[in-house]
């Protein structure tokens, strides 16, 4: 359908609303993070447990030696494993908080959980499994189910240590290795260690009066307790369920609650745009056809695309930057209207459907897409509780309170996101002299490709700030994969022991990270998320680096090509215990 031409003073206004509802959520609530908390101890300690892990087994401490140890078991580990197993690196070991491999998808196990990316691009290394997924969009359990069996093929069970958080992450000189002390009294030594640990690991509670004293039962949507809602959430039937949030997961879980529940109160803050989900079962015919390699064929493309970024066709055309910005920032406003009148057609309510009209740019916030979240606000069970950007501030052993309503619940869900990205969450990374990388890190992010940090031999960060980001992480995670197993077989191929990124190259880095921030000031313009920092102000260089997924990845064989320009490369010292052995 050819798009209504619209005089500019349309799109003005429109962005004069963005401004005001963003202005609105702002005024309310502790300013950025600090209205979360993520440190679940004393009465919130229940948020934090694992309710997948079946009787934890007594072992003794672990004090042995490994070449590579992964933090984290999810897609990072796994993709980079394959490649350590293809170069032959035989001691890998995967130290795992939850009682499997899996990161995301061991983790976010509540009903309705999907991804949705493609999943012939999205699930890692099907070529290497000769595995072809069953959907369109691979649901959660077929994904884990996929994790668990890149852990067999590459043999990453036998060394993996599960229901182990690592506490310490420590450069011992003397040893020239890494020490890795655990929860469970191990200290661990590897030659290198890869901090896998995710990008939203850590589940996060918005910090709410009263919340320790609701009676009801409670849990995040990270810890889903099926003991108490039943497999298919039968055991709801007589319910009254409320769920906080309605970002991503929300989305996904608000319809099967719908279906089952006896009633269900879904408290919003600020609403997802929530667009078609086109979905459909893989034709075995298609399927059939596949020629071995093909997923690494569709990865090529991927990277193959040359970025038509701004600069780049304003250079291109007579029109200017700003010209270019405004058609850009028009389009994406008509995106979103469509959004709202897809909204109108579904949501019979017409209040309700006002309130579920998200009113900032596309992308401010992380799109959803599902073809039941809308239509469940028909049905006379469910309840949108519109807080108009001020959130839930109060709740009473009863639950929610709103605007003097008590919302009395039987179950409440915290759907309300993760920290985002830290790297070494519970855990404290200490390199050469002792230095803390958050002590370094104080003063602004400092990295090479947001792998290396300096002072920190051996040590290779998966993605955390200062890398790409793609809204198909795996791309990003695989190339990272690709890069550290290189820099690995570099090392050891050579005869060295150490590889630390120097300072002029991590410095370069840097001034590229800064150098690509800040080119337009969308994100600051941006409703509150944990896209823009909840609208925290934050330094230029603590955050992705937006040159571009293909200049990222170029910039990795670069820095490759130049190995000894960019690291120092060092062989054991004679001090070291191997050496002695
Ligand atoms: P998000 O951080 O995206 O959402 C948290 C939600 O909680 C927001 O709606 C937020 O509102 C709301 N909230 C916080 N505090 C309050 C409060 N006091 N009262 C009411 N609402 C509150 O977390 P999710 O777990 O939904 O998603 C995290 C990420 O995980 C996604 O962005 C996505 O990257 C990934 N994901 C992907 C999926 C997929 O592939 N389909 C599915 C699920 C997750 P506000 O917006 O106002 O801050």
């Amino acid at each position: 359908m050819p798009r209504p031409k619209q005089p500019q003073q349309y799109y003005d206004d429109i962005k004069d609303k963005f401004r005001s509802a963003r202005n609105l959520r702002l005024g309310y609530r502790p300013p950025g993070t600090d209205q979360f908390t993520s440190e679940f101890s004393g009465d919130l300690a229940k948020y934090a447990v694992d309710p997948y892990a079946e009787d934890v087994p007594d072992r003794a401490p672990i004090t042995d030696e490994v070449e590579v140890l992964f933090i984290g078991g999810g897609f990072s580990a796994l993709l980079t494993s394959a490649r350590l197993r293809e170069r032959g690196i035989e001691r890998v070991r995967i130290v795992e908080r939850g009682s499997d491999v899996g990161g995301t998808w061991y983790w976010n196990r509540y009903p309705g959980a999907a991804c949705d990316v493609v999943s012939y691009d999205y699930l890692p290394l099907l070529d290497e499994l000769d595995y072809v997924p069953v959907n369109h969009y691979s649901r959660g359990p077929e994904i884990f189910a996929h994790c668990q069996a890149i852990a067999h093929q590459y043999n990453l069970y036998e060394l993996a240590v599960f229901n182990t958080t690592v506490t310490e992450t420590r450069w011992d000189e003397t040893d020239q290795l890494w020490h890795v002390k655990t929860d469970r009294g191990d200290v661990m030594r590897a030659q290198f260690v890869i901090c896998a640990n995710g990008t939203l690991a850590k589940p996060k509670l918005s910090a709410i009066t009263g919340m320790t004293t609701f009676s009801g039962h409670a849990f995040h949507t990270s810890r889903w307790d099926y003991d108490y809602t039943g497999q298919n959430l039968e055991h709801l039937k007589d319910k009254v369920v409320g769920i906080i949030g309605t970002g991503a997961s929300a989305v996904q879980i608000v319809p099967e609650l719908a279906k089952t529940a006896k009633a269900v109160y879904v408290f919003q803050r600020t609403p997802s745009s929530i667009d078609i989900r086109d979905d459909w079962p893989t034709d075995p015919n298609w399927a059939r056809k596949l020629e071995p390699g093909w997923q690494n064929k569709r990865r090529s493309k991927v990277l193959a695309a040359v970025e038509n970024t701004l600069e780049k066709r304003a250079a291109k055309g007579a029109v200017s930057p700003e010209e270019k910005l405004k058609k850009q920032e028009n389009a994406n406003i008509d995106y979103m209207m469509r959004i709202h009148k897809r909204i109108d057609e579904i949501v019979e309510d017409p209040r309700t459907a006002d309130a579920l009209k998200p009113w900032y740019m596309f992308m401010c916030k992380r799109p959803c897409f599902h073809n039941e979240y809308l239509p469940s606000f028909n049905l006379p069970n469910v309840h949108l509780v519109d807080t108009q950007g001020q959130g839930i501030t109060e709740i009473s052993p009863k639950g929610p309170v709103f605007e003097g309503r008590e919302y009395d619940l039987d179950l409440l869900v915290y759907a309300t996101g993760f920290e985002v990205q830290q790297t070494g969450i519970y855990n404290d990374i200490v390199g050469e002299d002792g230095v803390n990388l958050q002590d370094k890190y104080k003063d602004g992010i400092r990295t090479l490709l947001g792998i290396h940090t300096a002072g920190f031999p051996n040590l290779f960060i998966m993605g955390g700030y200062q890398a790409s980001f793609q809204f198909n992480l795996t791309d990003m995670l695989q190339t990272q994969g690709d890069h550290i197993a290189e820099c690995i077989d570099h090392v050891r191929s050579k005869g060295y022991h150490t590889l630390d990124v120097t300072d002029a190259a991590e410095a370069w880095w840097v001034q590229q990270v800064i150098e690509h921030r800040g080119k337009t000031n969308r994100s600051e313009e941006c409703t509150p998320g944990y896209y823009n920092f909840e609208g925290n102000e934050q330094r230029r260089q603590d955050g992705n680096y937006n040159g571009g997924f293909r200049q990222y990845f170029e910039s990795q064989g670069q820095v490759r090509e130049n190995m000894a320009e960019n690291f120092h490369l060092a062989s054991r010292k004679p001090s070291s215990s191997l050496e002695k052995e």
